[in-house]
């Protein structure tokens, strides 16, 4: 078997000279490498319909990466002044991408805005703030003051969902750099795993070879023997494609 191509979505951003380039966290193409995957970037280009489908064919599986929230009127949202990093194009690529993977048994996974992706893609909708949009909600935004590896709070795994199975666990202690969350699931989506305040931070879809999304961002906790069962697990699906 030849290793798998992985594609990742990447974003938009300017140098330190003001030029505008495209860049991606180094963590998911090194998640993706040492679990045997080779990593592609994909630039956020409004592309969709048959480009779409022609780019998936090229590729063994989707990572959906982390970034900005998702423009509210893709699954009819509410306001808020901290809804930032909106970027229409990339919207319109990953959400192409997720269904285009969905329907036709590509392997995807989401993490964090990815995992929002692969909810508002299949139909879903978000909290587009979590503190002031869910009653009880613990706090689940460290992007600003902690370091990316802080463990912020636990996750319980779904009994009998692939995501408990591949993480041989019942429960995690991950990561929490993200203000909005999952709020109504898409109707094709299974919850495979909470927050302690009843937020859902793990989403598969059933009966796809390998259809995931967490939103926790494992890439910063390749340190951890069940983080590395879970991108081995993701290039293990891609490389059977
Ligand atoms: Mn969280």
């Amino acid at each position: 078997m030849s290793a798998p191509i992985i594609g990742l979505t990447a974003y938009n951003e300017n140098n330190k000279y003001g030029h505008p380039i495209v860049a991606l966290m180094q963590n998911y193409i090194r998640a993706v490498s040492e679990a045997g995957g080779v990593p592609v970037l994909i630039p956020p280009s409004a592309i969709s319909g048959e480009a779409v489908t022609a780019l998936l064919k090229k590729l063994d599986g989707i990572l959906l990466t982390g970034g900005g929230d998702i423009a509210i009127d893709r699954f009819n949202g509410e306001p808020h002044p901290r809804v930032g990093g909106v970027d229409p194009d990339r919207d319109t690529l990953e959400i192409g991408l997720t269904q285009a993977a969905a329907e036709s048994g590509k392997p995807f996974l989401g993490i964090c805005r990815g995992f929002q992706v692969v909810n508002v893609a299949l139909g879903g909708t978000l909290y587009t703030d979590i503190q002031d949009q869910l009653p009880g909600a613990i706090k689940h935004d460290y992007d600003s003051d902690s370091q990316r590896q802080f463990l912020a709070h636990t996750v319980q795994l779904e009994k009998g969902t692939a995501l408990a199975g591949i993480m041989g666990e019942t429960g995690l202690t991950v990561n929490s750099l993200h203000h909005q969350g999952a709020k109504d699931l898409a109707p094709s989506l299974k919850p495979a795993a909470y927050a302690p305040d009843g937020l859902v931070e793990g989403l598969e879809l059933p009966g796809h070879p390998f259809g995931m999304a967490v939103q926790w961002h494992p890439e910063w906790l390749l340190d951890q023997p069940v983080t590395r069962r879970f991108f081995g697990a993701f290039i293990e699906a891609a490389g059977k494609g």
